[in-house]
């Protein structure tokens, strides 16, 4: 099924991101956390594309196992990084021939330095609504696409970056993705801007659980989502215990998905970083009575 009609089935939906591995190990973290996360009957699950060749055949390869040794429907994240829009095309066309038919289009970033000055393949494309275009005019396939709540670092402002995004929904996306926040407030002036600016496709809130003060740091670095302040305090309270920083990651991160599915939330997908524990805790506090985490009614499922 493709991710448009699972959304449009009503109910929420959950999913959960993983990353092509870069080791043997990896590849067994892998399947593990994938095999883990099945038994909750995710509605899709998605795996990221590497910035510079290397990982980006493990996408498709991973992406192909999914859908074929698994019960679960696989979403390919897909750059424009470095890619003619030849390459561009045989590769959706890869995707069509491993039966995958949900993609991510995104733009992508320069490899080695995402902030680094973006040049464009000299017969590739410029702007994420154009890979929209592209994959969508052949038809078939289901198109999402990345939002980000506190302005892409690119957008020069809030209303710029809304444009461009309305831009990918006009280019036909049929829902988006968000990149990481910490506040749900932060998801709904996103969501409130998008549907003033006439666009209503659904916005799936992307949740990472902090287990550890260091991602903090680093997912402040590559996301831009400021950390609330007072949340940062309950964490620095509990610094040198690692086991209390873990409970209050999945605690906080918790919290924010009830606020969200409360007002209205298509659903919740999970940055897992290949590791099932987190997530699987965090799914495990939300209301089940009401979204299906554990109660009646369930998640959608392929
Ligand atoms: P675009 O929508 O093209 O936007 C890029 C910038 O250009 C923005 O500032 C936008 O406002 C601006 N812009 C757009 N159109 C125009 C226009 N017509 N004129 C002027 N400016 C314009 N990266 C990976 O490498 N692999 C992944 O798997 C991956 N997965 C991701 C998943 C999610 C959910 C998210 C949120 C991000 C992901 N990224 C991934 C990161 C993403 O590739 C980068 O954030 C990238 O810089 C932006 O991609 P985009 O598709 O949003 O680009």
């Amino acid at each position: 099924p493709t991710i448009r009609e699972l959304l449009a089935r009503g109910g929420r939906s959950f999913s959960f991101e993983f990353l092509p591995p870069k080791s043997e190990q990896g590849v067994r973290n892998l399947w593990r956390a994938v095999r883990e996360l099945e038994s909750l009957q995710p509605t899709f699950v998605s795996v990221t594309y590497g910035a510079g060749g290397g990982t980006r055949d493990t996408t498709v390869d991973i992406v192909e196992r999914i859908a074929t040794e698994t019960t679960l429907t696989p979403v390919a994240h897909f750059t424009a990084v470095n890619h003619s829009q030849a390459e561009l095309r045989n590769l959706i066309g890869r995707f069509a021939s491993v039966g995958v038919r949900n993609i991510l289009a995104l733009r992508g970033d320069p490899p080695g330095d995402p902030m680094g000055e973006w040049v464009k393949h000299p017969d590739g494309i410029e702007y994420a609504d154009e890979l929209v275009r592209m994959i969508r005019s052949y038809g078939d396939f289901c198109v999402g696409v990345a939002a980000f709540p506190y302005k892409h670092p690119r957008s020069r402002t809030i209303e710029d970056d809304t444009r461009h995004f309305v831009a990918k929904c006009r280019a036909g996306a049929d829902y988006a993705i968000t990149q990481m926040f910490f506040r749900a407030e932060d998801y709904f002036r996103l969501r409130d801007r998008v549907a003033a600016a006439g666009c209503d496709i659904p916005i799936i809130p992307g949740i990472m659980p902090v287990t550890r003060l260091s991602t903090i740091e680093r997912s402040e670095q590559l996301s831009g989502a400021p950390f609330p302040d007072e949340v940062r305090k309950r964490f620095e309270a509990v610094a040198d215990d690692p086991e209390a920083v873990r409970r209050l990651g999945v605690q906080h991160a918790a919290e924010v998905c009830q606020e969200l599915l409360d007002q209205d939330a298509p659903g919740i997908h999970f940055i897992t970083f290949n590791k099932s524990t987190a997530t699987r805790e965090v799914y495990g506090l939300l209301d089940g009575d009401r979204y299906g985490a554990s109660g009646s009614v369930p998640p959608m499922t392929a």
